[in-house]
């Protein structure tokens, strides 16, 4: 803490892990400023790290363990609750064997969570069923860098987005999803004019403002754009010979499956002319810095994607220098972190890998084990396949929604339902899988949790406690570390401090690091004492010394790699678009991803009133001729479907979709609206080496859902809405929470439910007064407005800002009663 009383930790939410400064107000609020000392965003923060404290909040929170008996939970302690956690997972080790019991975490982990319970895990339960939720954002691309690098190295710093020349941005809308790395990007060119930029996206999404090139390409097509590149790299002897020759294998193969202009426009839908320009921008240019994430990870052919990228890289050299490189952009503010540690079930803490035998036996030394998890464990979505089939029989969720965020989320519902235990630690008490839980645990929120997370460019940064938790709220790696202890193994870990659980891991990144080094090394931190941990500035690793100041560092100017024989695999790929197309009955490509100002399933951006106004609720986009093909307004409401389900969501008319392809974002669900759950109508096709699903290419078809009559309601609480309403979403404003109502019942019947809803007993008085497009109520109880609500003709759109005026007004009645009718 500075003599201000300003705190430095890092933002809550992307995987750009902006450095924030915070001090709390005398309200108990939190005020918060960009770091401009840390090397990821030098004081910048973007929409939702400005709302940081916006969201610290006690709406909601979970604040002591609780357990369901019939009818609901009840609170516990923490005793119990941890002895019945460890008893049902140890006794289901003893009759079902390891692989019998699961653990699904979060990229909203501190590493030293995530440490913890991977060390419990495949250490001691001896199983390997530890995923993330990382599975779902950047598994591919970790699957492309080993196949590539012979490790899962991120090789490029932030600094190379200043210095390139050319920047593609491919699958990624960096403007929304990594707005400070967009900032960066955006002032870069404005200083170098001659800097290109190429988006490769089907959508013209909003990183397009700063382009000289978008190239709309068929969705699923990456892979023969790429296999293109390095046919036109061979044709214009634009390749590194010297390269290739002593640092690489597989070269003539991959090259093998080059595609020419033709050949590339027939399967992307892309005119040669678009195309041969952005192939000159990267054979012309040395320092090319190529910029993917979820357009390309979340793909049934996401790993061949990433590997189609690399191999251009390779062919030409460009890789290991300044500005330029592969730079796959992680979504969370630790994944990076989850890569680290092992907590994928593909990998060992460490970057030690399970078909390296000498890796097992260090690690096994390490912690002193003998139960070591010796094969990779279930991915997400096997994980909830197995339980749907009872072959796991409990599960522990950390930190995270599966019900929301995997896809075909009625399966998901339906594996939990038939898991004898599932325990969720969480810091929400109600979000759409805690509904789901047999035992609820209170886990520490942003503000409260104090460890370490790594970003997309390997910089680890401190997240540091800056508020008391409410109630019984814990750190994660405590509960993990008490249910280990309950468990029998008391001895592994006795943690005290979260610096001893970090320095703990820090020297387990040392191992045998002198008879086959590896790129993850923590070296340096594994003797930093509490004092020297709680200080700590972003270090980006390896790091062999302790980083007193900014360290930029890229992996392989050596042209070493971290393969047996240290040279990099060109993999060869082909182009195999998506099996699943769209057909005479689903016409449609659904595009899922992220909304500007929303964070994943938004139990945290949902409470803060700054980032709701933007899109008030769950959207479509769709081409303005798609629209009218299919019958549908914009401003209406569109129901979205497939054989999984349906969604129904606002139309927005735009112009930067495919007429063939639709738009809808992925956080409302049935907490926060009727029926938006896009991941309810994605199938669970997976890529075959990386399991990531396919979110960015389902089927679907949209009809128009004809409404009679609409509403705002407003409260101080959340609410439940009457189930014949079947359009409804929820804003977080001012002191309250605003419903967008919209139903098929006439206007007086809408009416109608609405007063026995909200005014069931009659008890409150009710004031009304008319507006040009429709009429206000106002439900007072005791002198205050307990609701008011906004009665709107159908396609009115009536500004919500008097609504909420009248909410908040000290003394509402003097208003009310002049206007009443
Ligand atoms: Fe937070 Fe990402 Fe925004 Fe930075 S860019 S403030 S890390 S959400």
């Amino acid at each position: 803490m500075d003599s201000e009383g300003w705190i430095k930790t890092t933002c809550a939410y992307c995987g750009v892990g902006c450095g924030v400064e915070a001090r709390p107000k005398p309200d108990g609020q939190l005020e918060v400023r960009g770091d401009k000392a840390h090397p990821a965003n030098f004081g910048k923060l973007c929409t939702k790290g400005i709302a940081l404290g916006e969201t610290v909040i006690e709406d909601g929170r979970l604040t002591q363990p609780k357990v369901r008996r019939e009818g609901g939970f009840e609170p516990t302690d923490w005793h119990q609750a941890l002895t019945r956690i460890a008893d049902t997972f140890r006794q289901t080790v003893e009759q079902h064997g390891p692989d019998s019991v699961a653990f699904y975490v979060s990229g909203q982990l501190l590493i030293e969570d995530y440490y913890v319970a991977n060390k419990l895990m495949k250490g001691f339960i001896g199983s390997s069923n530890i995923d993330s939720n990382s599975r779902l954002c950047m598994a591919s691309s970790v699957v492309g860098h080993k196949r590539a690098f012979g490790s899962d190295t991120v090789p490029v710093c932030y600094e190379d987005i200043e210095l390139a020349e050319v920047v593609l941005l491919i699958g990624s809308n960096l403007a929304w999803c990594h707005p400070v790395l967009y900032q960066r990007l955006r002032a870069a060119k404005q200083q170098n004019p001659a800097m290109k930029i190429v988006v490769v996206d089907p959508r013209r999404n909003e990183s397009c403002e700063i382009a000289d090139l978008h190239l709309p390409l068929a969705s699923g097509s990456d892979v023969a754009l790429f296999n293109g590149l390095l046919h036109y790299l061979v044709e214009q002897d634009c390749l590194d010979h010297d390269f290739i020759e002593q640092h690489t294998d597989g070269f003539q193969q991959a090259k093998a499956n080059g595609l020419t202009l033709d050949h590339v426009a027939k399967i992307t839908g892309l005119p040669t002319e678009q195309i041969a320009l952005f192939y000159q921008y990267f054979a012309q240019h040395d320092k090319v810095l190529s910029i993917y994430s979820q357009g390309v990870n979340q793909s049934s052919q996401g790993s061949d994607k990433v590997n189609s990228i690399i191999n251009c890289h390779l062919a030409t050299g460009r890789i290991g220098l300044p500005g330029m490189g592969p730079f796959s952009v992680t979504g969370q503010p630790n994944a990076m972190g989850g890569r680290e540690v092992g907590a994928l079930a593909s990998m060992l803490a460490g970057h030690l890998e399970f078909d390296r035998p000498r890796d097992i036996e260090l690690l096994k030394s390490f912690w002193h084990s003998d139960q070591l998890a010796l094969k990779p464990g279930l991915k997400a979505v096997d994980m909830f396949d197995a339980l749907d089939e009872g072959k796991i029989k409990a599960i522990w969720i950390m930190a995270t929604n599966p019900v929301v965020s995997l896809p075909n989320s009625e399966k998901v519902k339906r594996a939990l339902t038939k898991c004898p235990l599932v325990v969720v630690s969480d810091c929400i008490e109600d979000t759409a899988t805690t509904a789901f839980a047999d035992i609820l645990l209170p886990a520490q929120g942003w503000s409260e949790k104090s460890g370490t997370v790594t970003n997309s460019e390997r910089r680890l940064s401190r997240q540091r406690r800056l508020l008391p938790s409410p109630g019984m709220a814990k750190p994660d790696w405590w509960m993990i570390s008490e249910v280990a202890k309950k468990m029998g193994f008391a001895e592994h870990f006795n943690y005290v401090h979260e610096g001893e659980v970090f320095r703990e891991y820090a020297k387990l990144t040392a191992l045998g690091q002198h008879e086959h080094s590896r790129d993850l090394d923590l070296s340096a931190l594994t003797v930093i004492s509490d004092k020297e941990y709680q200080a700590l500035l972003p270090q980006q690793w390896p790091v062999k010394t302790i980083q007193k100041s900014l360290v930029n560092q890229r992996f392989f100017a050596d042209k070493q790699f971290f393969t047996a024989n240290k040279k990099a695999q060109f993999i060869s790929v082909t182009t195999q678009m998506p099996s699943t197309n769209a057909s005479s009955s689903l016409p449609l490509l659904l595009n899922s991803g992220r909304t500007r100002d929303h964070w994943h399933t938004m139990t945290r951006t949902g409470l803060a009133t700054s980032l709701g106004a933007f899109r008030a609720e769950p959207y479509l986009l769709i081409h303005p001729d798609t629209l009218k093909a299919y019958g549908l307004e914009a401003g209406g409401v569109a129901k979205v479907s497939n054989s999984q389900g349906h969604c129904l969501l606002r139309v927005i008319s735009d112009h930067s979709m495919q007429s063939d392809q639709v738009f809808a974002p992925i956080h409302w669900n049935e907490m926060t609206a009727s029926k938006a759950k896009v991941c309810q109508l994605i199938d669970a096709r997976v890529d075959a080496f990386s399991g990531q699903p396919e979110f960015k290419h389902t089927p679907v078809k949209v009809e128009a859902l004809a409404m009679n009559s609409k509403a705002r309601v407003i409260a101080q609480q959340v609410l439940s809405v009457p189930k014949e309403i079947e359009y409804w979403a929820r804003e977080k404003v001012e002191n309250g929470y605003l419903y967008h109502l919209e139903s098929t019942m006439s206007d007086a019947e809408l009416k109608h439910t609405l007063q026995l809803w909200l005014n069931g007993g009659a008890k409150m008085k009710m004031f009304t007064y008319s507006k040009p497009q429709g009429s206000i109520s106002v439900f007072i109880e005791q002198e205050q407005v307990a609701f008011a609500c906004h009665w709107l003709k159908v396609g009115a759109d009536d500004s919500e800002s008097e609504l909420i005026a009248l909410f908040n007004d000290p003394d509402p009645l003097a208003e009310v009663e002049k206007l009443a009718v």
